[in-house]
């Protein structure tokens, strides 16, 4: 096989106490590549500026290296969104991309065997955690959380891989004909096929900087990946209504059998529990069809998922 041009995608938010290391960790890597020859010399860094508010991105010009390319978006837009613009960006120049965060909780010697996994005919490779030591309890149980529900509803993500993989130009090219507004990357790469495999690895705690996702952003995070997978939700919600039916079927039986009994001036608690329990059940259910309008809104719209400010090669 040829030797491949590699690009590595980073995307990254406000992360200026981090920032210089991350550009010198992630250029002796891939010099080092590029000298053992695993990777052609035209293989690039794409820094990804997603709207930083912080001096994130005068930090990136003054360390930038021959190596690196910067792009900027207009404004903060997500981590997804960002990483889309790098990919997009790779997708004319590399023959594998992988991406990766900037914030070096990810080993980075991985890429190594990223490259030789697709020398050896992978066309996806995906870093796997295999610890979650070094998050908070309850960063760990909600994401388990999250995988899990994900695999009840039906929907084929890897278990513990986040964004940290390896793509080939031809799976990058499939996976940018989805347009998408809710782009859930995790969601749709398992989707696309060709050859894959995972390759496990210790995420380490962030060397500085703190987490951009805290519990809600990853709480929305989570319901934009269910709502863009599935649709068991809305599933769920009609057999609770048939349950509920069939269930006050019972009770109407019970009723008119009271009726005749000459039973009928019975208590309060039977018309006051099932009203709130109704009224909870038909909320919840307004909630989740909502959810999913708002996605179709979104989706009818088709606005663009970002704007490049600038390009600095
Ligand atoms: N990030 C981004 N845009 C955002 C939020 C985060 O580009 O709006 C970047 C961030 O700089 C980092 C990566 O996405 O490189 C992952 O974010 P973070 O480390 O905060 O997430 P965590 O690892 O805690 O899940
Ligand atoms: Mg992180």
């Amino acid at each position: 096989m040829q030797t491949p041009t590699l690009y590595l995608v980073v995307p990254c938010y406000n992360e200026s106490e981090i920032i210089k290391l991350s550009i010198e960790t992630i250029n002796k890597k891939l010099e080092s590549l590029i000298n053992k020859k695993a990777i052609k010399k035209k293989s690039k860094i794409i820094f990804v500026n997603d709207g930083s508010k912080d001096n994130t991105l005068d930090l990136l010009k003054q360390y930038k290296t021959k190596l690196i390319e910067i792009i900027s978006l207009s404004t903060n837009k997500g981590h997804q969104n960002a990483l889309l613009a790098g990919l997009n960006y790779a997708k004319d120049n590399c023959d594998i991309a992988i991406s990766l965060d900037c914030d070096l909780q990810d080993d980075i010697d991985l890429i190594d065997k990223f490259v030789e996994k697709y020398k050896e005919g992978f066309e996806i490779v995906y870093g796997v955690r295999n610890n979650r030591k070094e998050d908070s309890f309850f960063k760990a149980y909600s994401a388990m959380a999250f995988y899990k529900i994900m695999k009840f509803l039906g929907v084929d993500i890897v278990y513990n891989h986040a964004d940290y993989r390896l793509l080939s130009n031809r799976v990058l090219k499939c996976l940018l004909e989805f347009k998408e507004v809710n782009l859930f990357l995790r969601g749709i790469i398992p989707m696309l096929g060709f050859k894959s495999c995972k390759l496990y690895y210790k995420r380490n705690k962030r060397v500085a900087g703190e987490s951009k996702y805290p519990f809600i952003k990853m709480l929305s995070f989570a319901i934009d990946g269910i709502t863009s997978f599935s649709i068991k939700p809305l599933r769920i919600l009609n057999l609770i209504g048939i349950l509920i039916s069939l269930f006050s079927l019972i009770i109407g039986i019970w009723a008119l059998i009271s009726y005749f009994i000459g039973n009928t001036i019975s208590g309060w608690t039977s018309i006051v529990v099932p009203m709130y329990f109704l009224g909870g059940i038909q909320i919840i259910g307004l909630g989740i069809i909502g959810e999913y309008i708002g996605k179709i809104y979104k989706e009818s719209k088709k606005r663009p998922l970002y704007f490049v400010d600038e390009i600095i090669k």
